[in-house]
């Protein structure tokens, strides 16, 4: 089975609206073709209406780093599926471990946010991954485990062959040190033997997983390569146009 790579930049908190503007310009007409990889960036919501407008016509996709699980209502300071649909987003990020840490979203927020996404034709690429402690402790593959098990409940076999899994080692984040790409493999390998368990293995053959945790130009060739890594999701290496479209070159 052979699973298209995608390789999407999660922005966090940085780019003014201009700012995501010129980069979507300067890059849109530059990343391969859909045919071959799902190039994606995820933007602060501010910047999404613009950049949808600005991508449309090109192979680049746009994503949210959040998303709300209800359609309406009274959540200050939230945004619906309902909303992103309306503009045209493509993927939402769900439970990135920043928002599980400082955001109080929990295993049960994440899977609402899956289902709702769904409901509303977004794909969520859904972060999952341990603290230091826990692979210290011997513990990534029951912390792994329960969070792929938790984000799929509920997902139908047709719909959870679509869902994007990033594995994000939380000690990684941000942080300059990267997994190797044997173990980052293995955790995807058994992230996709546990979507096999919960399903089939037709759906875990379709299901992508990427690696997230300062991941570079220079080393997602080693990455990519591996026989269970479909892809990364980038932070701080995505930010600038030349550096993500290097990140897109390793797939060609
Ligand atoms: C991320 O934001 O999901 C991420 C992996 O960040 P970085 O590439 O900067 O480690």
């Amino acid at each position: 089975m052979s699973r298209k790579p995608i390789i999407a930049g999660n922005w966090k908190m940085n780019k003014t609206v201009k700012e995501a503007h010129e980069f979507v310009e300067a890059v849109k007409d530059k990343v391969p073709s859909a045919d071959l990889v799902d190039s994606v960036v995820a933007a602060p919501f501010l910047a999404l209406d613009r950049l949808v407008a600005d991508a449309k016509g090109s192979d680049l996709k746009i994503s949210a780093e959040n998303v709300h699980f209800e359609n309406s209502g009274a959540f200050t300071g939230e945004v619906s599926p309902v909303m992103l649909e309306d503009l045209g987003v493509q993927y939402a990020i769900i439970g990135h471990s920043e928002r599980r840490a400082m955001f109080a979203e929990t295993d049960e927020t994440v899977n609402k946010k899956v289902l709702a996404s769904f409901a509303h034709h977004l794909i969520p690429i859904v972060c999952v991954g341990e603290t230091l402690d826990e692979r210290e402790g011997g513990k990534w593959q029951s912390v792994v485990k329960n969070q792929v098990t938790k984000a799929f409940a509920g997902v139908p076999s047709d719909q959870a062959a679509d869902v994007v899994v990033a594995y994000e080692p939380i000690w990684a984040i941000g942080t300059g040190k990267s997994a190797s790409s044997d173990d980052a493999n293995e955790v995807c390998a058994y992230i996709r033997k546990t979507v096999a368990d919960l399903y089939d293995e037709t759906v875990a053959a379709k299901v992508r997983i990427q690696y997230g945790g300062s991941v570079k130009p220079a080393t997602i060739g080693d990455l990519l390569a591996q026989s269970d890594i479909d892809g990364a999701l980038v932070g701080g290496a995505s930010l600038q146009p030349e550096s993500f479209l290097a990140l897109l070159d390793a797939v060609k």
